[in-house]
């Protein structure tokens, strides 16, 4: 997914780039251990303009989720929303003081910044890839939920109480204190005897 600079002006011009799952599970290692999987190929819509010798680049990621709701193990589609914004410096004839970066900028001709949103750009092409991946990883969901008000399965019989109701008392399950244990151990030891 490359960014040509000649094509870029002070007018801002539309750009968009589809990635499929593929692309997304080649740039992270734990993708087939995660709970969800790419529903459909990730879009980047972007704008880009010149600002003197920067560029700006404003874009939107949207893409959907084939996802496991961690309260009733249901599968539903998770919706990926973002918005980013990128500003590039030319990096003239600096040199990133990190190793990371300054190979970024050689091949990719990008290299990011410390701050979110903002790096250092060289030459004509500019591969979007690696800022495309922090991209879909900031928009990755930590809580998977199948709605807000998901009531998830009982941990004592597995009902999915967003269907069924039941009687367990989850309470209920647990002694009051350890001596309400042995106090019904004696009682039933003493009943014996007798
Ligand atoms: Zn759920
Ligand atoms: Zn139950």
């Amino acid at each position: 997914m490359k960014l040509y600079i000649d094509r870029i002006s002070e007018t801002p011009s539309s750009l968009s780039f589809e990635a499929p799952s593929a692309w997304w599970e080649a740039r992270v290692e734990d993708a087939h251990e995660r709970p969800y999987t790419l529903a459909e190929p990730l879009r980047f819509e972007l704008r880009a303009h010149t600002m003197g010798t920067k560029i700006l680049i404003e874009g939107s990621l949207r893409g959907a989720l084939d996802a496991e709701c961690s309260r009733c193990l249901a599968r539903y589609r998770h919706a990926l929303r973002d918005d980013f914004e990128l500003l590039l410096e030319s990096a003239g004839e600096r040199v990133p003081s990190d190793p990371e970066g300054a190979e970024s900028l050689a091949r990719n001709g990008l290299c990011l910044g410390d701050e979110i949103g903002e790096g250092w750009y060289r030459g004509s092409v500019i591969t979007l890839d690696a800022f495309f991946g922090e991209v879909v990883a900031c928009a990755m969901p930590i809580q998977l939920a199948c709605g807000e008000d998901c009531a998830g399965l009982c941990p004592i019989c597995g009902v999915d109480r967003n269907e069924n109701r039941c009687d367990c008392r989850v309470e209920e399950m647990k002694p009051k204190s350890p001596f309400a244990v042995l106090e019904k151990l004696r009682d039933g030891r003493s009943g014996g005897e007798s």
